[in-house]
């Protein structure tokens, strides 16, 4: 299934793109897309509706981000080999974790603000991972029936906030408007295998990402199973597993950031595609 989330920011309604990609509302069936939504239980409910039964939505409403109260926003640095060689950084022993403020999730084609004083912004198409049931001290065997779904990311970054500011990175991954996560949450049923999808972002038309989820350098199982030694992981979090190369920061001769007027657009195979504006700071 593709799970959405439609209508207005802060006024999401559930819903779902039938096999024909018409979208369908399930207002009359659940609440709300969120934590308490994505269990395999509940997920198996939504399979069992007969989708031309639902109402079909007219029109082109705005896609929100297709999960709700996302407690924990975890992201994985440096997952690809040839990512972490062009930004000049040695090559993981262990997965790098780091934090975005779930304050900047937003929808998959909302703008995207530049902060304050940001000189370095840069993009980042990333695998996102939908957790549906908690996840403690699993193995890499089992870690992958702890996920609900999956989904497309950019993971958008502020790299002087990120990296000549001092400390951990999150300084320049959790500013507003850095998630757009979606369009769609694609339950796992329909990508049997993680570790192959292909991935690409333009920048302005012109192709700056070319990726393949197979050259990650920990899988999807074994971050889930990483990540659950270090903290429970509940239903409706979201784990975004890192970047193929080609962002902004790692282009030669120079560096390339976004500027307002920039629209990034980005996808993976089968997750859907997402397209930002990019706007200038405003309080
Ligand atoms: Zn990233």
């Amino acid at each position: 299934m593709k799970l959405v989330r439609y209508g207005n920011p802060g006024k999401e309604k559930p819903g779902l793109i039938d096999a024909n990609g018409v979208l369908r509302d399930l207002s009359a069936v659940i609440k709300d897309i969120g934590p308490d939504q994505l269990s395999d239980a509940g997920l198996a409910k939504l399979a069992k509706l007969k989708t031309d039964k639902l109402p079909a939505v007219k029109g082109k409403p705005r896609m929100g981000c297709p999960v709700n109260g996302v407690r924990k926003f975890i992201a994985i640095g440096l997952n690809y080999a040839d990512h972490a060689a062009e930004s000049n950084l040695p090559i993981p022993k262990e997965p790098i974790v780091f934090m975005k403020a779930t304050s900047c999730i937003q929808g998959p084609n909302d703008p995207v603000m530049l902060p304050k004083g940001s000189k370095k912004s840069d993009w980042e198409v990333e695998l996102g991972v939908v957790i549906g049931k908690q996840a403690r001290y699993v193995s890499q065997k089992d870690a992958l029936s702890h996920v609900a779904g999956y989904c497309t990311i950019d993971d958008v970054s502020e790299r002087e906030f990120q990296i000549e500011r001092g400390g951990t990175w999150d300084k320049g991954k959790g500013c507003d408007t850095f998630g757009p996560i979606g369009p769609w949450l694609v339950t796992r049923d329909e990508v049997p295998n993680p570790q192959k999808l292909d991935m690409w972002l333009d920048v302005n038309g012109k192709r700056m990402q070319t990726g393949n989820t197979k050259t990650m350098i920990f899988s999807v199982a074994k971050i889930i199973s990483y990540v659950s030694q270090f903290m429970t992981l509940e239903p409706g979090d979201v784990i975004t597993t890192g970047t193929p190369p080609g962002v902004g920061m790692g282009m030669k001769p120079d560096a390339i950031y976004l500027k307002k007027g920039d629209v990034v657009t980005l996808g993976i195979e089968g997750l859907g595609e997402q397209r930002q504006e990019v706007v200038a700071f405003k309080l």
